[in-house]
């Protein structure tokens, strides 16, 4: 596998490329993570199973639409590939180093930006993709109500009904969220999708994102999920808001939207998460 990652690397840059160091890189929860190096050039390369794959390729995927945008950084991508047990993704390597205030504001506005940039009339994707290592699908659908309650909310649900856990009847939540998102006019965004602090990085203070899993939804997303695990930091924030100001409805919204997170991780990690859905449920049941 290493071989065929340096002929992929060599083939990509034009110049011949083998590995004088590898190190392990911390940080992931899903794959290995390795840097590796020439005397000149680093790469990031992420390792999993062979059926790992389209994870890989959807991870991809997603990269390069963010940086079609040409609104904030992605590392380049290089290559996804496999060998006869493993599938791997070849990033450019990325040094990132502790932001400072102004690079978190400059962030804010580059997202924002890049919330701003799609003329998508549709929400979805044109690939399905992962959120975490759960599946998240992403058929296009006109109504950001509909699609967020059945693909998003709906389908978490019967992933978890599927385990035997149930916090009551599925068609009924569904219905309480597409009716509480009913009244939201939006245009659709390309999104980020797993935008918690672990997601992105700072390097030379502009702020990397990786990892995502794109879809064009509501921008609020994105934003609900930056809050989920404890905020980001307020400059992001001033930064974001100086571009596009907060609209009314935001607080109620981002617990309907981190719903689906929260939800996600009863799927993945069980536990806590469980008893925290139900009761997020419950409280969205209550507006
Ligand atoms: P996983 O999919 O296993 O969760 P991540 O994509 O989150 O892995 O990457 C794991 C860690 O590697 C991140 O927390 C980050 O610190 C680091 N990392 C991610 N992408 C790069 C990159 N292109 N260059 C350098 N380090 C990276």
């Amino acid at each position: 596998m290493w071989h065929q990652i340096e002929q992929s690397i060599s083939e990509y840059t034009q110049k011949p490329f083998s590995i004088k160091q590898k190190h392990l890189v911390a940080g992931g929860d899903i794959s290995q993570a390795f840097q590796i190096s020439n005397a000149r050039q680093s790469y990031f390369v992420k390792v999993n199973d062979l059926n790992f794959v389209d994870n890989f390729n959807a991870e991809a995927i997603a990269l390069q639409s963010l940086a079609l945008t040409q609104t904030i950084n992605t590392p380049n991508f290089i290559e996804v590939g496999t060998s006869k047990a493993y599938s791997y993704l070849i990033l450019e390597f990325i040094n990132f180093s502790a932001p400072s205030d102004i690079s978190w504001y400059q962030a804010g506005t580059q997202l924002a930006y890049l919330h701003k940039a799609s003329s998508q009339p549709m929400f979805g994707f044109d690939d399905n993709n992962f959120i975490g290592k759960t599946p998240q699908f992403n058929r296009w659908q006109s109504n950001w109500s509909t699609f967020f309650a059945e693909q998003r909310i709906g389908f978490q649900l019967e992933l978890l009904a599927e385990q035997d856990i149930r916090f009551g009847d599925i068609d009924e939540i569904v219905g309480i969220i597409h009716n509480l998102l009913k009244p939201r006019k939006l245009n659709a965004s390309l999104l980020h999708g797993d935008l918690w602090r672990g997601n992105l990085g700072f390097s030379h203070d502009q702020v990397y994102l990786y990892d995502p899993a794109c879809y064009y939804g509501d921008y609020e997303t994105d934003l609900a999920m930056t809050e989920l695990f404890g905020a980001f930091p307020a400059a992001f924030y001033q930064g974001y808001y100086k571009v596009t100001p907060q609209e009314s409805g935001y607080s109620t919204r981002r617990e309907i939207y981190n719903l689906y997170h929260i939800l996600n991780h009863a799927n993945l990690f069980g536990g806590s998460y469980i008893e925290q859905a139900k009761q997020h449920i419950l409280s969205l049941s209550e507006l």
